[in-house]
């Protein structure tokens, strides 16, 4: 078998990739060893945030808000967006004034987040305590949002597919081909595939499948739990995040609450079982934060892997090894920022101008000296 582009991973990244490539004309497969948005894709918060400190992450931010708000007619699919907005909670003077060169910087790149008060929160989340939330003011930021994960990979696999892309689901990549510093192929448990290119969109198995090239990535999985309680009645519509905290929730369009928060026991490495700790922890600060779901009932729990690299921003690009192309290390960000990365990836694939300067994305980055994403949570 023969493909201009073999990508590893049908997550939102794979599966957005294959459809701006199939779009283009580009002959394109997917090889995903589960199914569709099994990894990350189909465990995270979807949250959509513009709200960042390197200028870099809200740029991409807003790019893929752009391709969000347009994204169910584009494919002719709900995607599930809600712009809820994102409240970021303020604890301190000295966070304040990081909160200010952010929103300066935000407003600059024309993302309309402001700083507001306590009568501004209640309004907008009346469910929050400010003093359990040990908290003096928010960011706030209107476009930012939410989308259903499963929904939005689904219709990009979709309508890739009606484009001529191929997934092949329960297809594990075990080897990449390279020949004289270029790419031949990957080697799958079912077989051989050439390729001309081969995009690593294998979320938190990056590295591994990296090694498989002899490239080293820097990345790190991190072990990551989250929450769904029972619905209760409607009664926010934003995220709430904390930085300091590290919390991150929001009521879905059912009622339930859906968040997560750093666990103590939180390690590097592949460990999938979810621990009581985080749970605790996370109830814990979901009664400080808003002391009326101290009742609720918790429904499910489970865990995923940030993707993690040095400064918290993604790799993006090309490698030492012709055609082999990056596409990795989002921490807890990758959802909200695929629809801008997967067009750059395709542009760089279809040798394209691309639409913003991707140098600060490159591997070669780590080489020099880097400056770290300070706005995450989770
Ligand atoms: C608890 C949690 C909450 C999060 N919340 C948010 C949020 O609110 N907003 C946000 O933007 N991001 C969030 N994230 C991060 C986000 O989920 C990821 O950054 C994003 O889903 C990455 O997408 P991806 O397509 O790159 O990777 P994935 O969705 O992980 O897809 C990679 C795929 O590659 C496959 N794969 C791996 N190795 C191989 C192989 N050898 N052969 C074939 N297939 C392979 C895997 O099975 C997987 O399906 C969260 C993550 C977690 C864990």
């Amino acid at each position: 078998m023969k493909t201009d582009v073999a990508i590893i991973g049908a997550g939102i990244n794979g599966c957005a990739i294959a459809y701006e490539l199939a779009k283009r004309g580009m002959d394109v497969a997917v090889f995903e060893k589960k199914w569709i948005a099994s990894g990350d894709t189909g465990r995270c918060g979807a949250g959509i945030r513009q709200q960042w400190a390197t200028e870099e992450n809200a740029i991409l931010a807003k790019k893929s808000v752009e391709i969000f708000e347009k994204l169910s007619e584009e494919l002719n699919y709900d995607i599930g967006l809600r712009q809820g907005g994102y409240l970021v909670a303020i604890h301190s003077e000295e966070e304040m004034k990081q909160a200010k060169k952010n929103v300066e910087m935000q407003n600059r790149l024309g993302i309309p987040s402001r700083i507001i008060y306590e009568d501004e929160i209640k309004e907008i989340a009346p469910i929050l305590d400010l003093d359990g939330m040990e908290a003096i003011a928010a960011t706030f930021c209107h476009t930012d949002g939410h989308a259903n994960p499963f929904k939005t990979t689904y219709a990009y696999a979709l309508v890739a597919k009606k484009l001529g892309a191929k997934i092949y689901k329960f297809t594990e990549v075990k080897g990449i081909k390279v020949k004289d510093n270029q790419i031949e192929g990957i080697l799958t448990d079912k077989g051989e595939i050439k390729a001309n290119f081969v995009v690593n969109a294998a979320g938190a198995w990056s590295g591994e499948v990296a090694r498989m090239a002899g490239v080293e990535l820097p990345n790190k999985p991190v072990r990551k739990e989250a929450l769904v309680t029972e619905p209760i009645k409607r009664t926010f519509d934003c995220m709430v995040i904390s930085f300091k905290h590290g919390i991150y929730f929001s009521q879905q369009e059912e009622g339930q609450i859906l968040g997560g928060i750093p666990s103590p026991e939180e390690k590097t490495g592949y460990y999938f079982e979810p621990t009581f700790s985080f749970l605790k922890h996370m109830a814990f600060m979901l009664g400080k934060y808003a002391p009326q779901l101290k009742h609720i009932k918790i429904l499910r729990q489970w865990t995923g892997f940030y993707d993690v690299t040095p400064d918290a921003l993604p790799i993006l690009g090309k490698t030492s090894i012709e055609g082999f192309i990056q596409c990795n290390g989002f921490s807890g960000h990758g959802f909200m920022i695929s629809p801008m990365v997967a067009k750059l990836i395709a542009q760089i694939i279809c040798g394209e101008k691309t639409a913003l300067p991707i140098d600060n994305f490159s591997i070669e980055r780590f080489k020099g000296k880097i400056f770290k994403e300070k706005a995450v949570v989770g």
